[in-house]
């Protein structure tokens, strides 16, 4: 039997990588190694394959699903988004569709990105969405708005937050070997990143 919410995440986080994998190449292609969107897309296929994973609980599912984003994917995306999810899923202990709970998985999930990519925030990197969707988060829910208010500003947060990796440098990953040329581009993870934060909106809303 389909575990109702991580069916409706996992249709959601695979529809909208599968849709934009050649626009996501297409970033990559300008300040790293143009394959950005073929790896994602390997990833989040191999998710939609692993029909089981549909029936977990979200804490396993995402567990599983991060496991295989490790296993199936090369490049430096696979083990990135894969150590995020199932750091997410490993914080789930309670109802995971509440607020203070979402708040713990994100911050795991990007404590776990941080140590297995040695990066933090300004390098131009998917943690220039997650932490400030993150951080966007906990000024919602300290301040008690309500869900509908509280999803609006994640996806803001995201939106604003994908556009200011456009001037940054980038001094992790491929585009750093660019040094000064990065400037001016968005940066392909942090797209995924802000993709995948408004498919979960969408999916939960
Ligand atoms: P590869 O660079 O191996 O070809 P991808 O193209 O699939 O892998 O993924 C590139 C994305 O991975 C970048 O746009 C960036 O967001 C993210 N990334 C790369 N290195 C790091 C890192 N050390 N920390 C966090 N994110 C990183
Ligand atoms: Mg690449
Ligand atoms: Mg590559």
């Amino acid at each position: 039997m389909a575990h109702e919410l991580t069916g409706r995440l996992v249709d959601a986080a695979v529809t909208t990588i599968r849709n934009h994998a050649d626009e996501l190449t297409g970033l990559d292609q300008a300040i790293g190694d143009g394959d950005h969107g073929i790896n994602m897309k390997r990833g989040f296929d191999a998710i939609a394959e692993a029909a089981e994973i549909r029936t977990l609980p979200l804490g396993d599912a995402l567990q599983k699903a991060g496991m295989t984003l490790v296993m199936k994917v090369g490049g430096a995306s696979g083990p990135l988004f894969g150590s995020l999810l199932m750091a997410m899923g490993k914080a789930v202990v309670g109802d995971p569709t509440q607020g203070e709970q979402v708040q713990a998985m994100l911050t795991e999930g990007i404590a776990a990105v941080k140590k297995r990519g040695k990066s933090d925030v300004g390098e131009k990197t998917m943690l220039d969405v997650l932490v400030p969707v993150s951080e966007a988060l906990a000024g919602k829910l300290s301040r008690h708005a309500p869900a509908a208010e509280t999803m609006a500003g994640l996806r803001a947060a995201a939106d604003a937050a994908l556009e200011r990796t456009k001037p940054m440098k980038a001094t992790k990953g491929r585009a750093s070997f660019l040094g000064d040329r990065s400037i001016g581009h968005l940066d392909p993870g942090a797209r995924s990143s802000q993709l995948l934060i408004h498919a979960v909106c969408d999916a939960v809303a």
